[in-house]
């Protein structure tokens, strides 16, 4: 339970590129709290002129310390009313605010969703990929050890995996994802969505990293890139995916059939035997 005398903290959606995205809500909101709290004030203040929004800005982003924190917090249990935005989208997804989120949720402030943009939601909706279940792993690391890694569960996951990318490692991540995932696994990238330059392509890994290279316009921009889960079905019946025949082709250069199938199995789910027959039966590979 809430106490009443204590302002309420509103997660406010801002939008992710197209201004007519706001929504009034945010607008009314943003317009009649006390104070909004903003990843970077200047870049808000930005938005918030365009819209005729007054209200006093204070900092809160990743690198807030404990301080600002109790401040935000003081200034909602003495009644304050506080929305927090991010520089784009919906704040806490990728963004600054979980900490605060979660103090104020302890010490019984009242916190509600001015819900709107949010670039994994756009994409997904819009990626023609199943978005019945999936799962978000934010960024992408920036090393390519530790990208493979983040990589390699795909090989075995059913569910459309989405990330978030910068355009300067969008070429090097796919280049990874094909490394790991064999390159015919499908992929959408969704450039600039609600910009001018939205582009949505899919296809395999090899076509777009190819796509994307031939025209380096299309590596600019912000991307969520979503991969297509793997066929459990196709799995079960012991069929053998593109992605472990791409791994198999691999370990065999390296190690016996045997060896290839027992290791391939654990990292795909693919049993062995599987694994074993396909190998004898592609005599090329082994
Ligand atoms: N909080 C935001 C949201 O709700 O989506 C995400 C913020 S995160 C710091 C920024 C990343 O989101 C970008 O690097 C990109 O991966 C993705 N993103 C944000 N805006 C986008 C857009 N217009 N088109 C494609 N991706 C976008």
């Amino acid at each position: 339970m809430s106490d009443i005398n204590y302002g309420v903290l509103y997660v406010v959606a801002t939008p992710i590129g197209n201004l007519g995205d706001i929504s009034q809500r945010a607008l009314d909101t943003l317009k009649m709290v006390d104070v909004i709290a903003a990843e970077d004030t200047r870049h808000s203040a930005k938005l918030l002129q365009h819209f005729g929004v007054s209200t006093r800005l204070i900092a809160y982003h990743e690198y807030s310390n404990e301080q600002r924190l109790e401040k935000i917090v003081s200034l909602l249990l003495s009644g304050e009313s506080v929305a927090l935005i991010s520089d784009a989208g919906t704040p806490l997804i990728s963004d600054p605010g979980y900490d605060l989120v979660n103090v104020a949720r302890e010490r019984g402030i009242l916190v509600q969703s001015v819900p709107g943009s949010c670039a994994l939601v756009a994409a997904l909706s819009i990626s023609g990929l199943p978005c019945n279940q999936f799962v978000f792993e934010g960024f992408l690391p920036a090393k390519s050890s530790s990208r493979c890694q983040a990589f390699t569960p795909l090989l075995d996951e059913s569910r459309t995996v989405v990330f978030y990318e910068s355009p300067h490692r969008i070429v090097d991540s796919l280049k990874d994802l094909s490394a790991v995932l064999g390159g015919q696994r499908e992929i959408v990238l969704a450039r600039e969505l609600t910009k001018t330059y939205e582009t949505v392509l899919s296809g395999s890994v090899e076509a777009l990293l190819q796509q994307i290279q031939d025209d380096t316009n299309q590596q600019r921009g912000e991307f969520v890139l979503l991969v297509k889960g793997v066929d459990k079905i196709a799995l079960e019946k012991g069929v053998v995916s593109s992605e472990a025949k791409a791994l198999m082709a691999i370990l065999l250069e390296y190690t016996p059939v045997k060896t290839a199938s027992a290791i391939a199995a654990k990292v795909t789910g693919i049993k062995k035997r599987d694994l074993y027959q396909w190998a004898l039966a592609n005599p090329k590979n082994s």
